[in-house]
């Protein structure tokens, strides 16, 4: 059947053996070069007089012997960035595509492999051997795009993925890089034409000199969770994972960058427990559920009564708050339902509260009521009007 096929294919047209071994590619596991030699080799002792014809190599229909130039095209291949692992790609024109299928479909091959396939593991074999980095299916440093016929390469760097955690030390700091409202970034009169809201982001503190030491071209932050402005991200500090996009450099001493970090930042943010993650961890940090203990000041005087109240109703306790006000220009309406599990007051400070909940809930808006939008609140328990005036995290449990 095969040597059927294949004779029919080379009296129509000229292939080279890795094509034509290809055509057969799925059957066995040699390499397609080696199995059209086989083929070829067959044919010509059976159908000697017909040698001339299924001898021709040159000029491939197919490939244009593409496949004797892949050690010029790895000759050209010399990234001037790090790393360790690498994929390839090829961009194939898309009449040596139509002409595979064509021949699939004329001789009926249903072996055929792709000459895709074929130039990606060659190519890849050989940049493996040439530049002594691993080949990568998945999570690779970068993709190598190759395309063979313009002698064009395209590196794609992925990005590096930090993770660790941040504790903020000051209020008036957004965690992340906030734009400015009317300008959206530009620059205009309002925003002192820096293009942001405000000065300095969490995000901004940390970011800085990752950028300088990786050479990176631009950052995402991703926390899990986020504190308001004027709230203190203390105790055990939030996760977070910093994306480093197109990294020139992949090897960092991360235990010294997190300690110039912190030196340059005193007062303000302090980082810890940096390591190496994959990109799955944003999603991780994003999805699991945290449990989370606030200090929070109020601006009124409890009594002994008040706080006995609070305490004993407020345990494990369901809470449905709608979108806060506040908010309300920048998320969607929803009720959400977050459980409070203790209160704790003070026995020396009668206008502070210790809060242990559910990680998402609005916690002003449990003191204040936000308008009856959240149910139960501490001011309505009360029947009177409570403020928060001061908030800190103080812990942040991941896993419950
Ligand atoms: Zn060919
Ligand atoms: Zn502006």
């Amino acid at each position: 059947m095969i040597l059927k096929a294949s004779k029919e294919i080379l009296t129509d047209n000229v292939l080279s053996n890795h094509c034509l071994g290809r055509q057969f590619g799925k059957i066995s596991t040699s390499t397609n070069e080696r199995r059209g030699k086989v083929i070829r080799n067959l044919l010509i002792s059976l159908f000697p007089e017909q040698s001339s014809i299924l001898n021709q190599e040159k000029s491939c229909f197919l490939c244009d012997n593409i496949f004797d130039k892949t050690d010029e095209i790895v000759k050209n291949i010399s990234p001037n960035f790090e790393f360790n692992t690498f994929h390839v790609g090829t961009k194939i024109p898309d009449e040596i595509i139509k002409k595979e299928d064509i021949l699939k479909e004329k001789y009926d091959l249903q072996y055929q492999e792709g000459i895709k396939q074929e130039l990606n593991r060659e190519l890849g074999k050989k940049i493996g051997l040439k530049l002594k980095k691993e080949f990568k299916r998945e999570k690779e440093d970068v993709t190598i795009i190759i395309h063979p016929y313009k002698s064009k390469i395209e590196y794609f760097i992925n990005p590096l993925f930090i993770y660790g955690r941040y504790n903020k030390l000051v209020r008036g700091i957004p965690q992340t890089k906030w734009l400015c409202r009317k300008c959206k970034g530009k620059g205009c009169s309002k925003c002192n034409h820096t293009g942001k809201m405000y000065d300095e982001s969490v995000q901004e503190l940390i970011t800085e000199l990752f950028l300088n030491e990786t050479r990176g071209t631009d950052s995402a932050f991703h926390g899990a969770g986020r504190e308001d402005i004027d709230v203190l991200m203390l105790g055990n500090g939030r996760p977070f994972v910093l994306e480093i996009k197109s990294p020139q450099i992949r090897h960092i001493d991360l235990k010294k960058l997190e300690h110039e970090i912190n030196n340059k930042n005193k007062g303000k943010i302090i980082i810890s427990g940096l390591c190496y993650a994959e990109k799955d961890m944003v999603e991780k940090i994003k999805n699991t559920l945290m449990r989370k203990t606030y200090f929070a000041e109020i601006d009124i005087s409890l009594n002994e009564d008040e706080k006995e109240k609070i305490e004993e109703f407020f345990s494990n306790r369901d809470i449905y708050q709608e979108t806060p006000n506040r908010v309300m220009h920048r998320r969607v309406d929803k009720t959400r339902i977050r459980k409070v599990y203790k209160v704790l007051t003070s026995k020396e400070n009668c206008s502070s509260l210790e809060i242990y909940c559910d990680g998402g809930l609005y916690i002003k808006e449990l003191i204040s009521g936000d308008e009856a939008r959240t149910n139960p609140s501490i001011a309505e328990l009360l029947g009177k009007n409570v403020k928060c005036v001061l908030l800190n995290v103080i812990s942040i449990e991941e896993k419950v």
